[in-house]
């Protein structure tokens, strides 16, 4: 999709393109288009030269408030620094602190909390993770257990989180924790509160997922004592901060600019695979599916430019979100299943368990991690709110039925 762009926004995007260049250079992009499934220190020190750079150009948090070290830009500047980045394969910093934690947190936190970590997240200095949900608690998230008692300056926290992603790297965690057993809806007695990952009786234990990947985990909290001074806003309006989260997080997670990328991909697969003595892109049904996922992120990409719209015009995103977030996990995971038909029994086994440094790689490059990426890809319609739970917001919320 081509948007119309005046001659400020192509100005802006000639800059984005200059400043990339420079920080990012053209020879490093190509491996990170394609996806990864464990740590790499080249990558490593690649990631944080680049996001040096942006945080010494003030380009970390665009989407933040200017007075929090964020940017003026404009939506469509937004929008042409999102597509710039996604099509070069930059890597983003991490959405807990600056999606998630930082508009709860320039909105409704202390003066005092603001100054203590929003120049922290914006720098990349420190790591958060997200302590939501619980063993009992997930799509229903107001039943959460996890309970916290005032005792003096402090609070007492004691209960468990699960799937926490990135505890494990993280320095804080944000989390909701019921204050109030005693209110009259489940939703009133919540609040959310900052705890530090050194504190004692903060215990995180790994998760593996599917492909053998480690990146979530339970966190148990015993007797974890969090000074008063951390809790956000108000006690008991937690509620309201954490479904205000949850619409950044929701609409973030619509990744139309990286599907765009992957599309690419698979149509460069497409071409490049030899089935049947021709070339993949010369099979009608596999081509014809490419399409249909094709013209829905079309129409996906439309209705985000829609919704960036009433943003422009000064609105919040709303409930909308949850059809960004719907749509656009099932097109990416599409796209991953396509990627993974394309490639055939190359993508069949997985890197850590069936190669050692030896052997040699066959099929084309990022092979073998199109089906770690595939796999994990299956979480993202349940992060973030599940697709059943995104269905019934908007059916209430949007459709009013
Ligand atoms: C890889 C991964 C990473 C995650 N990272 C984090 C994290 O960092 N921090 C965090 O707090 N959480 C995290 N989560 C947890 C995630 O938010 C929950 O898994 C999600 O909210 C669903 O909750 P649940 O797993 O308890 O499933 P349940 O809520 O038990 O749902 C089970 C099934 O029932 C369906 N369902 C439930 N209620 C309804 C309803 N009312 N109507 C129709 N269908 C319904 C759901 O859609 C789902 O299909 C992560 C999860 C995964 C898989």
């Amino acid at each position: 999709m081509n948007l119309e762009l005046n001659g400020e926004d192509l100005a802006f995007q000639e800059e984005v393109r200059g400043f990339l260049d420079e920080a990012w250079p053209r020879q490093i992009r190509t491996s990170y288009l394609a996806p990864l499934s464990g740590p790499d220190k080249n990558r490593i020190s690649e990631t944080q030269v680049y996001f040096d750079a942006l945080i010494k150009k003030q380009w970390s948090v665009p989407d933040w408030p200017l007075e929090y070290g964020g940017t003026d830009w404009t939506v469509t500047q937004k929008y042409i620094w999102d597509r710039e980045t996604a099509s070069a394969g930059c890597p983003v910093m991490s959405a807990f602190g600056v999606r998630m934690l930082a508009p709860v947190l320039y909105t409704w936190a202390s003066e005092a909390l603001k100054k203590r970590h929003l120049p922290a997240i914006r720098e990349a200095s420190v790591q958060w993770c997200q302590g939501y949900s619980e063993p009992g608690a997930g799509s229903d998230l107001a039943s959460l257990q996890t309970k916290a008692v005032l005792d003096g300056d402090h609070y007492i926290v004691n209960g468990a989180k699960t799937w926490t992603s990135s505890a494990h790297n993280a320095d804080w965690i944000f989390c909701l924790v019921r204050t109030d057993p005693d209110a009259k809806r489940p939703q009133q007695g919540i609040s959310f509160l900052l705890i530090d990952m050194r504190s004692p009786g903060v215990e995180v234990h790994p998760i593996y997922l599917l492909g053998n990947q480690h990146t979530v985990n339970s966190v148990s909290l015993t007797d974890v004592k969090v000074p008063v001074e951390n809790l956000v806003g108000e006690e008991n309006k937690g509620w309201t901060y954490a479904k205000g989260l949850l619409t950044h997080e929701r609409t973030g997670i619509a990744g139309v600019a990286r599907s765009r990328v992957l599309l690419q991909q698979l149509r460069t697969l497409t071409q490049t695979t030899i089935q049947d003595g021709g070339s993949l892109s010369d099979n009608r049904s596999f081509v014809e599916k490419v399409d249909a996922v094709d013209i829905e992120l079309m129409a996906l990409e439309i209705t985000e430019l829609r919704t960036l719209a009433t943003v422009a015009k000064g609105g919040a995103p709303g409930p909308e979100s949850s059809i960004l977030k719907l749509k656009g996990t099932e097109i990416s995971q599409r796209i991953s299943d396509l990627k993974v038909e394309a490639l055939g029994y190359y993508a069949l086994p997985y890197p850590d368990q069936l190669l050692s440094d030896n052997e040699q790689k066959i099929g084309p490059d990022d092979a073998l991690t199109t089906l770690q990426a595939m796999l994990f890809g299956r979480a993202s319609t349940i992060f973030g709110g599940a697709t059943e739970i995104q269905k019934n917001i908007v059916a209430k919320a949007v459709l009013g039925l």
